[in-house]
């Protein structure tokens, strides 16, 4: 038997995973090392969340190379001669070209290099490690698995934005992000309950980043993010969806550049900037603050705005799906989205959804209501083992 290292790459951490491969992926190691181009720091535990080690690492010159092989040396004495036979790599972006998983080379690698302006604060880092990958063991196979795939089935029109035509030759559309979660979700829905995932299905990815994706018979035909990962619902810490002239108000009246507006529309907005307490819904809930109540109303109310635009993309909705950290769990942001929803004949089981049960709709509900917790590694993991054996 051998290994597979998923290996998710952001800003100033590399968050790792070890899967044995047998007839199918089983977690073997989970890992982390943060505060790269800071103070770098490394944790690895067992499947079940037991920890292994801590370690403190060197912070001179502590790059994503170094975190790269670092992690190659942490993972080593606990792989029990399994040794690692590929590494699959979540990719922030695969432009209009990766509609798919695939095997990188030196020269693929680089075409995603073009695409570092259309994700600037992901792709860049994600593409730091596959180099330092390639470069320090060309012989163990790369994939990369992109968030922006599952949503290329969407129809032209769903990818557009009202620009002249000229911009849209640039790259500049609608690609949409999540898209290794909604694909594990959506095989999760159709194991589950294939009459349901054939239909109209809206699946709600709430974490830290927060969209929606309209699937019909599996298939994505709208999402809630578009060119960036900063459209769409309000988040943690993004405004989502914005007027585009607050941005020109700001650059005019506030003398506002380019990375002052990223970071406010990024990092000081959603959550955050509304409750002006904390992005994290735990200490929202907690808190008597009606500043926190306001801005769990507002994530709610775009909640529940975005479900009508992609129910009329779909035509009717059949399911609604909840994921990710506050989907997964926060029964009351379920219980007040499906308040708002109650007009399309949706209704909760109230103890069912208190439970954090798979089904949480009642029987008669027009809608069935799902948690399906996501889990992209092992969704990566599972992209890598077809890919090998395909090979
Ligand atoms: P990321 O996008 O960083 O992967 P997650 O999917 O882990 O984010 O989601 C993080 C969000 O989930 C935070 O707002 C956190 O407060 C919320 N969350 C996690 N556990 C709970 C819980 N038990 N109750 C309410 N919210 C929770």
């Amino acid at each position: 038997m051998s290994s597979i290292a998923v290996v998710n790459a952001g800003s100033s951490s590399i968050k790792f995973a070890i899967y044995g491969v047998a007839d199918a992926p089983t977690l073997r190691l989970k890992g982390l090392i943060e505060g790269i181009g800071a103070t770098p720091r490394a944790r690895l535990s067992d499947a079940g969340g037991g920890v292994l080690l801590k370690e403190d690492l060197p912070p001179q010159g502590f790059d994503h190379a170094a975190a790269t092989q670092t992690m190659m040396r942490l993972v080593a004495p606990w792989l029990d001669g399994h040794d690692i036979s590929a590494v699959g790599h979540r990719v922030v972006h695969g432009g209009g070209e990766f509609a798919a998983p695939v095997v990188l080379t030196p020269e693929s690698a680089e075409r995603l290099a073009a695409f570092i302006p259309l994700a600037p604060l992901h792709q860049p880092h994600n593409l730091a490690v596959i180099r330092a990958m390639l470069a320090a063991h060309p012989d163990l196979p790369q994939v990369a698995c992109f968030d922006t795939a599952f949503h290329q089935t969407q129809p032209p029109l769903a990818q557009a934005f009202a620009l002249p035509r000229k911009y849209a030759a640039d790259g500049i559309r609608r690609y949409g992000f999540h898209g290794i979660s909604y694909e594990y979700v959506t095989g999760r829905l159709k194991a589950l309950a294939p009459e349901i995932a054939s239909g109209r299905v809206v699946v709600a990815h709430l974490g830290n980043g927060a969209s929606l994706c309209a699937v019909m018979d599996g298939r994505s035909v709208a999402t809630t993010m578009g060119f960036t990962a900063a459209d769409g619902l309000m988040m943690g810490t993004r405004c989502g969806a914005i007027d585009p002239g607050v941005l020109v108000h700001m650059i005019d009246q506030y003398g506002m550049g380019a990375r002052e507006l990223e970071d406010l529309i990024y990092r000081q907005s959603g959550l955050l900037g509304v409750s002006g307490l904390s992005s994290d819904m735990r200490t929202l809930r907690a808190a008597d603050d009606p500043a926190a109540k306001e801005a769990i109303a507002l994530f709610v109310y775009r909640i529940l705005r975005e479900i009508g635009s992609l129910a009329a993309a779909l035509g009717g909705l059949d399911a609604l799906v909840f994921t990710a950290g506050i989907g997964e769990n926060d029964a009351k942001t379920r219980a007040e989205v499906a308040a708002g929803c109650a007009w399309l004949g949706l209704e909760l089981d109230e103890p069912a959804n208190l439970r954090g049960d798979l089904t949480i709709s009642a029987p008669d509900s027009r809608i069935a209501v799902f948690v399906i917790p996501t889990n992209e590694e092992l969704e990566i993991a599972r992209s890598v083992m077809r890919l090998m054996s395909d090979r």
